[in-house]
């Protein structure tokens, strides 16, 4: 997203919408960043405003936001609808939605979903039936979408202070030795890019990216949904921190047959993947 909020001046205003801890880094942009959730950790980043409420009905005026940020949270919101509703209401035209969710028939949101019941994820989508939710009764029309390649964070050692909160079939995350987890899963993101490249499989896909704009366009959906360019994100996901990398960014590290990297931003050690582009059709 960082493409949107960079570019802004200090007149603009950035919403975060289910902001939590802050969904990117809040100094990237000039502009008035307005974090908004119906909670926030002692951690969260300071920003311009930080207001509690709900998607449902965001305490803004009509067109006096030029960016929403929607980080992995549509997918929890009771009324993803009617929050997108909402974000229509507040951008001023010519304004972008970044919203980016899991794919729901895949194996990281499969595997989430059962291990912590759920895991407040309460809308399943595809990205047909995402790019619909944005675009019914709204003025907003997908423009871009990336697909996002999974790290299972999710699968790290617990913090001992959340481990109370897990779900007992998520137990084990907490009982099994941190090193062992970890060495686990780091060969698990390198084994199931493996199979992809071999197997066309799509093992490693988390979801999709999707800027939105609201803007006049009378075309039909279906014509608008075959527009879409669809293009791969990065495929090297640190299977710690979550944050994706661009391979020539990055410092391999041979050992023998394989090649490791440390992520830029928790240096934590993976390894390459040997994926350059999503598999298959979608
Ligand atoms: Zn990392």
């Amino acid at each position: 997203m960082e493409h949107l909020v960079r570019p802004l001046s200090p007149a603009s205003v950035v919403l975060d919408l289910g902001a939590g801890p802050g969904s990117f880094s809040y100094a990237e942009t000039q502009a008035r960043v307005l974090a908004l959730d119906v909670d926030f950790p002692g951690a969260a980043q300071d920003a311009w405003a930080r207001v509690l409420g709900d998607s449902g009905a965001i305490p803004l005026g009509e067109e006096t936001v030029d960016v929403v940020v929607c980080n992995h949270t549509l997918e929890h919101f009771p009324d993803c609808r009617q929050a997108i509703r909402e974000i229509d209401r507040v951008l001023r035209p010519g304004g972008s939605l970044w919203v980016a969710v899991p794919d729901g028939g895949c194996l990281d949101d499969r595997l989430y979903r059962y291990l912590f019941l759920g895991g407040g994820h309460v809308n399943r989508f595809s990205l047909a039936s995402l790019v619909e939710a944005i675009e019914t009764s709204t003025r907003l029309r997908a423009r871009s979408c990336k697909k996002l390649f999974t790290g299972f964070v999710y699968l790290n050692p617990p913090d001992p202070e959340k481990v109370q909160y897990y779900p007992p079939r998520a137990q084990f995350l907490a009982r099994m030795p941190s090193r062992v987890l970890r060495t686990l899963l780091r060969w698990l993101n390198y084994g199931v890019r493996v199979l992809d490249r071999l197997l066309r499989t799509r093992l490693s896909q988390y979801g999709w990216a999707v800027v939105a704009r609201r803007e006049d366009d009378s075309s039909s959906p279906a014509t608008r949904l075959s527009r879409l360019g669809v293009e791969s994100g990065d495929t090297n996901v640190c299977f710690s921190c979550g944050d994706g990398h661009v391979e020539q960014t990055l410092k391999p590290d041979r050992i023998l047959f394989l090649t490791f990297y440390r992520c830029p931003n928790c240096g934590t050690r993976n390894l390459m993947s040997p994926l350059r582009e999503f598999p298959g059709s979608d």
